[in-house]
């Protein structure tokens, strides 16, 4: 990383680098809290913090908030959100 080849790109970087350091803004609020564990809904892409509502995937294991229950899982399409299953049974 330190060749000659990409000198030019580390002084830029530095510079890019410096300057936000030097501004600090926090233009963007982001939903999200550091301060709490959560889960990730896997429709949204959004924080479930611990204590609200959360649903799993009966199959894969996948997180979901309540509004999608009854919805089929988008990270396997095996399974549908919020429904409890006994698993294979067999007859014997
Ligand atoms: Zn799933």
């Amino acid at each position: 990383m330190a060749s000659e080849k990409n000198a030019d790109l580390r002084t830029k970087s530095q510079k890019v680098l410096a300057k936000s350091e030097q501004q600090a803004r926090n233009e963007h609020t982001l939903n999200y809290d550091e301060s709490k564990a959560f889960a990730i809904d896997c429709s949204t892409l959004t924080p479930i913090y611990r204590g609200e509502p959360c649903l799993k995937c009966s199959f894969c294991g996948s997180s979901y908030s309540e509004e999608h229950k009854g919805k089929t899982c988008v990270t396997c399409t095996l399974s549908t959100v919020g429904v409890q299953t006994l698993g294979l049974v067999t007859g014997a």
